[in-house]
């Protein structure tokens, strides 16, 4: 192994050593980690000692060190600073990783030492920290059935593996029915309505594929202007028809079949693990806990976002018939007349605010807010390594002078970085012979560039992202834990966005843009007016997006809340589910599940609640903060404690509880999006 990548790094802050690390390096350096990480795991598994919390559980929690810190940074790499040989590495070993992380939790007599130690749990006086993290050991074993008789053991991989099958095919399916659909305008009056830059763009791919004309087609980018510009109504109806029953044809790409086959083996799966449902197998490990939970939360907010979003829906109605004399207003208008309806409102538009926002001046206004809240201190450092010069390297202490963090920003695009924005960690903090380790954060983004004559000039959108992923990084920053896999962000999914989402309320106060919002150029303070704006612009047609929202949280719960055996046709139970929420006409030829990726390919069964569970914890956090001020060092300090820095340590209901006093309640959220007065 490159002597360089040994932990601890011989580096200042045992900072990832970048410019010692040549790419071919990466590989050995996963070869050898994985050998030292197995060999950790084999001491536990053959101590002849009874099992302990400490000579298992702990043993098992600090083992494979290094190869945790290797993949951190070779998987950072690969999102921000790619190439071809890191995607090569990076094919070769995902599989060496899972084959590893399989081994383990497939291992017997690991599990049988972690069982013995569970199921003693209440003579063992062990802290509440130790207790989750017990718990979160014994549950990635019994979760993946280390509990069941070999048949069922059997039974399990076998639903496994046709479920990983199924999901495939159903992403195939959904991006073959993506790529097949364009649609080619050879009349310039079709585009009326587009701004230019999305007729650049269709011309450029007609011309790509030696085509004259404009084409258009299912990917956002190209979608999505023209179902919010193009006037031809004709054509957004072909759009939309088209986007809309994507794997609903009768063809060889249809899906109704496998949602049908994925909902039914999912709830397979989770009787035989012992659970009610799939959904109930999900929620175990969230802050939400049940379906039954999930249920009564979005339909209480069905029930009081409804009446904004019926008069939305009208007014948008009344809005269309003076404007064009449209009687219907079907789903091909709703984005084209809530653009046309908001910029009569508002008359707002990017280039008006972004003199206001320079990029320094917005990381100077979170530094500074970071500061009055948790009186953290950013020092701009140039002694550690960096993986591109770009990046900018802070240490951050407190006042008193303790290094609380290493903090890594990287904000413009290059190739290599692949898209959107994000916070990472290049090592956790935890607690180990008595050093608290403290830990390396990042945050990469994709920001809008300098030029020779302007500087970093950001959209509000690109404020709100940036406060947003540095809410991520304080979550990390400030964790104070004792175990690294219960540090930081590693807590409950629908729990994860609360920092990042709370610090976000920030970028609409008046006191807060006070310090950041000037213009670039003059140091005039942003008009007053114009954050009078944003706030109002934020919450338009607020009701009818909710209503949206939670429309595919029921819909979620519909496939993975129940018993799926009684479905048989994937259209009616769907008008069933959307029955209590739709505004819009319903259109026969069109069908959302077979082509809902985020719960029957990607991760988000039975998760999808968790945007608006978000919603609802960031909004009533947030107004704990306005009742005593936004920065009010009581409520920072609470919020500290009991939140930032305990990670996952604890259920994360109790901890907001002893943050907020009480549970959260919708009505912040109801009155923020000016659903309710
Ligand atoms: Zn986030």
């Amino acid at each position: 192994m490159n002597p360089y990548l040994k932990t601890p790094f011989a580096t200042p802050y045992n900072s990832a050593p970048f410019s010692k690390i040549k790419t071919e390096d990466f590989m050995v350096s996963f070869i050898e980690s994985m050998d030292q990480a197995r060999a950790e795991i084999d001491a536990i598994v053959e101590n002849l000692d009874a099992p302990t919390f400490e000579n298992t559980i702990e043993a098992l929690e600090f083992s494979g060190e290094q190869l945790d810190i290797i993949s951190s940074i070779f998987f950072n790499l690969n999102s921000a600073e790619t190439n071809k040989t890191i995607q090569d590495i990076a094919q070769e070993v995902s599989p060496m990783l899972s084959e590893f992380s399989n081994d383990i939790t497939l291992n017997k007599v690991l599990f049988e030492r972690i069982k013995t130690v569970y199921d003693s749990q209440n003579e063992l006086k062990l802290s509440t920290e130790q207790l989750r993290l017990l718990d979160k050991k014994y549950k990635s074993f019994s979760r993946n059935g280390a509990n069941l008789p070999e048949g069922k053991k059997l039974k399990l991989r076998e639903i496994d593996k046709k479920l990983s099958q199924l999901k495939l095919k159903f992403g195939e399916h959904v991006l073959a029915e993506t790529n097949k659909f364009e649609m080619l305008v050879t009349n310039e009056d079709d585009l009326s309505g587009l701004p230019e830059g999305a007729k650049e763009a269709a011309q450029h791919l007609a011309e790509s594929k030696d085509l004259k004309g404009w084409l258009f087609t299912l990917d956002y980018p190209s979608y999505i202007p023209f179902m919010t510009y193009a006037d031809n109504r004709e054509l957004r109806k072909k759009m939309a028809l088209a986007f809309g029953s994507k794997g609903f044809h009768k063809d060889d790409l249809d899906n109704q079949s496998i949602v049908l086959d994925i909902a039914k083996l999912r709830f397979e799966r989770a009787q035989l693990l012992g659970y009610k449902t799939h959904a109930h197998f999900v929620l175990e490990e969230r802050m939400a806990e049940t379906p039954e939970k999930v249920t009564e939360f979005l339909n209480e907010l069905l029930e009081k976002a409804k009446p904004a979003a019926k008069r939305e829906f009208k007014t948008l109605e009344n809005f269309a018939k003076s404007l064009d004399n449209i009687d219907r207003l079907e789903k091909w208008d709703g984005a084209y007349y809530s653009e046309k309806l908001k910029q009569k409102l508002f008359k707002l538009d990017d280039e008006l605010l972004k003199p206001y926002f320079k990029l320094e001046n917005v990381i100077d206004g979170v530094f500074t807010i970071a500061n009055k809240l948790y009186d953290l201190n950013f020092e701009l450092i140039d002694t550690i390594d960096k993986y591109n010069e770009e990046v900018l390297t802070y240490k951050v202490t407190q006042s008193n002078g303790d290094l609380v963090a290493i903090f890594y920003a990287d904000f413009f695009p290059r190739p290599g970085k692949r898209n959107g924005a994000w916070m990472t960690v290049y090592k956790p903090q935890f607690v180990k012979n008595g050093v608290n380790h403290r830990p390396h954060i990042s945050i990469v983004c994709n920001f809008t560039k300098p030029t020779k004559t302007k500087p970093s000039l950001l959209t509000f959108n690109e404020v709100t992202t940036l406060f947003h992923e540095f809410g991520h990084a304080l979550h990390g920053m400030l964790a104070d834990t004792t175990y690294p896999s219960l540090s930081g962000t590693s807590v409950y999914w629908d729990f994860v966005e609360l920092p990042s989402q709370v610090l976000e309320n920030w970028c609409y106060e008046k006191e807060a843009l006070e310090i950041f919002a000037k213009h670039y150029e003059t140091d005039e303070m942003i008009p007053m007016e114009y954050v009078k704006k944003i706030k109002e612009s934020a919450t338009f047609n607020e009701g009818m997006q909710t209503l949206r929202q939670l429309s595919f949280g029921l819909l979620d719960m519909s496939w993975h809340g129940i018993d799926p055996s009684k479905i048989t046709d994937v259209k009616s139970h769907e008008l069933e589910a959307f029955q209590n929420s739709k505004l819009y006409p319903d259109v026969a030829e069109n069908c959302m599940s077979t082509a809902f990726s985020h719960i029957f390919q990607g991760g988000y069964s039975s998760g999808y609640y968790s945007y608006k569970w978000a919603e609802v914890l960031d909004a009533d956090a947030f107004e704990y903060f306005k009742e005593e001020g936004i920065f009010s060092k009581t409520v920072a300090g609470k919020f500290r404690t009991h939140v930032l820095s305990q990670g996952g340590t604890e259920d994360p209901m109790i901890l907001y509880k002893r943050f907020r006093g009480k549970e959260p309640e919708p009505e912040a959220l109801l009155k923020r999006a000016g659903l309710i007065k």
